[in-house]
């Protein structure tokens, strides 16, 4: 008889659920859109009742259109927005405030009265990551901070806190699993990167209750059973983290595979071995503990990868649509010297200059703007290149090729530019779902539908590979003045007179 698998998407902009049968062909699937709410400016949070409401939905919707009942399913996986957090109440399983969502800056004070509290470098030691508002850890202390009574309830073990992984499954296996994963858990800033537990020292600084707390669990445990409410209980059997998934789901299994995501933001994840590793600019987090062992990464965020077409496309109106950019850019050789530095909110990884702003440098008489869209495609290859060199510069890793993924990589122009400027082959999947199907392919590992990790590489496909056809002397010389352009943005709002 098929067993089917049922993918549990919880992210940012929508919730979706897949079915796939165990061939990995989609047979059932639903999305619904989650609403944003911007209390203020640079908040961002999420209803969480309305994320489990709309996960619940469209997970019926896909069993629904698959045609399959709950009995047939063999496993669940879940993936989701990482750092998002959220308080509830242990007793009702009310949220004591909404979830704050990843982006959202409201915690910065937080963070910034721990720098001054001195425990900055302990943080980024026990944790690898470096203080910021992103993680979950701020964003359970403001809540604690912002709503009456809430640190003595927690402290008396009447709250609860976690990511959306923590919640989605406590809900959905009725109460009865307070749990995350390994991945999940090494972005919340409370997590030890070597023990892969709590760290008591750090939570204490924090003044976050250990009891608050789900148990770290490998991300192929059996995390729990999706309740009876769905006809019969369906065994949870991966958990990870949206970017772990995703590298995952590319079956970047070996030290130095990694997968580049080509989304509105750009993310680059790296496997580096049983080992987490520290680089100047990127994140060491943990990739999966799965039969046993434990992958660690390295990861680098770009703020404005397809960000960029959407200013061409709406705010310049240089391009109709996102696509057509392969095509204007297209049209002529090279952009004659023009390069567009997309640091709309300050430079990203691995530079990381908050002072930074957007740039297009080396305009002349000649230029139109086929050159500027070009240059903006460009740059998109450029920051992939600024995160591999910092990764691969002290020789710790070696990147042998490069697995792509995200809306833009469509654009066979883009992904032909990266081979060139990389010098590294670019493989295109036939399967643009690495994300979903990563935590499916592990929920399948995990609970004997699949029997080893080469199984899940044999079902791994690819549909185009970019070879690099420019001499490297060319690519090295157009990446120097890229780096050049760069460093021009650097610190442009401090040094301007104040007006
Ligand atoms: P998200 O990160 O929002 O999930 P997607 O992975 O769906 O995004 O990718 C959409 C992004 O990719 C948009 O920012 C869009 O501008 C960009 N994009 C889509 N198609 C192309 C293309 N053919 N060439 C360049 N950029 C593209």
């Amino acid at each position: 008889m098929t067993k089917y698998i049922l993918g549990i998407d919880s992210g940012t902009t929508s919730v979706r659920s897949f079915v796939i049968d165990e061939a990995g062909a989609v047979v059932g699937f639903g999305q619904q859109e989650l609403t944003q709410h911007y209390p203020r400016p640079g908040w961002i949070e999420h209803d969480p009742k309305q994320i489990l409401a709309a996960q619940l939905e469209v997970m019926r919707a896909a069993l629904r259109s698959a045609e399959v009942t709950p009995a047939d399913i063999a496993a669940a996986g879940i993936t989701n927005q990482r750092e998002t957090a959220l308080v509830w109440e242990k007793s009702t399983g009310e949220p004591i405030y909404n979830a704050i969502v990843w982006a959202s800056r409201q915690t910065t004070e937080v963070v910034e009265k721990w720098v001054a509290d001195g425990i900055g470098d302990l943080i980024e030691e026990r944790t690898g990551l470096i203080p910021d508002a992103y993680y979950s850890a701020s964003k359970i202390r403001w809540i604690l901070d912002h709503v009456a009574g809430a640190q003595g309830r927690a402290e008396r073990g009447e709250l609860l806190a976690g990511t959306i992984d923590t919640w989605l499954m406590w809900n959905m296996t009725g109460r009865e699993s307070f749990v995350t994963d390994v991945s999940n858990g090494s972005r919340t800033m409370m997590m030890n990167l070597k023990t892969l537990d709590w760290d008591d020292e750090l939570l204490a600084h924090y003044g976050i209750p250990r009891s608050m707390l789900a148990t770290i669990l490998p991300s192929d445990a059996h995390l729990g059973d999706l309740e009876a409410s769905f006809g019969a209980p369906i065994p949870i059997g991966s958990d990870l983290g949206d970017q772990q998934a995703g590298l995952f789901g590319q079956a970047a299994f070996e030290p130095g595979q990694c997968k580049m995501t080509y989304g509105t933001a750009g993310v680059l994840n790296i496997n580096c071995g049983t080992e987490p590793q520290r680089i100047a600019g990127l994140t060491p987090s943990v990739g999966w503990t799965v039969q046993g062992t434990t992958a660690y990464e390295i990861e680098g965020v770009l703020f404005a990868q397809g960000k960029t077409m959407q200013w061409l496309r709406d705010d310049l109106q240089l391009i109709h649509a996102a696509p057509d950019s392969e095509w204007y850019a297209g049209q002529v050789q090279s952009t004659d010297g023009v390069y567009l530095v997309p640091a709309f909110t300050g430079l990203s990884a691995p530079t990381w200059d908050p002072y930074a702003r957007a740039a297009i440098i080396g305009i002349s008489n000649a230029t139109t703007r086929l050159h500027i869209i070009r240059a903006a495609v460009e740059s998109m290859v450029y920051q992939t290149r600024d995160m591999v060199e910092a990764a691969t510069s002290g020789g710790q890793v070696a990147i042998p090729e490069l697995r792509v993924d995200g809306g833009a990589v469509k654009n066979n122009l883009l992904c032909q530019l990266q081979a060139d400027i990389l010098g590294i082959p670019v493989i295109r999947p036939k399967n643009h779902e690495a994300t979903i199907f990563g935590a499916m392919l592990l929920a399948g590992l995990s609970t004997g539908v699949y029997g080893s990790l080469e199984e899940l590489s044999g079902m791994w496909a690819v549909e185009r590979v970019f070879e690099p056809s420019m001499s490297r002397d060319e690519a090295d010389g157009l990446y120097a003045g890229w780096v050049a352009a760069r460093e021009l943005t650097k610190g442009w709002t401090k040094n301007l007179p104040q007006r």
